[in-house]
């Protein structure tokens, strides 16, 4: 039996985060639309993002939110989510 070797780190491609820019977002939900497993406007009008760390199966339907976003308050850029802020 032979293992296949890891893939080295350098090699692995690096996650893809969307952020809103909320002073920007109408809530209306056309990225909602384009990519419902990663957007939701919710009964308040506001959008929830529901994986900040885009799959890589769902990165073409969120490019095509940011793109398609009225206002640009999208945003697709490669790194990591911001961690969540301190508990007080
Ligand atoms: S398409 Fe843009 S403006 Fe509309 S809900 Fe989504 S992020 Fe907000």
């Amino acid at each position: 039996m032979t293992s296949t070797p890891a893939t080295p780190p350098a090699a692995r491609a690096l996650p893809f985060v969307v952020t809103v820019d909320r002073e920007r977002c109408n809530g209306v939900g056309i990225c909602e639309g384009c990519a419902p497993e990663v957007f939701e406007v919710d009964d308040h009008g506001e959008l929830v993002i529901k994986a900040e760390t885009v799959p890589d199966d769902l990165r073409p339907a969120v490019a095509d939110a940011v793109v398609s976003c009225p206002t640009t308050a999208l945003s697709l850029t490669p790194g990591a989510a911001a961690p969540p802020p301190p508990r007080r």
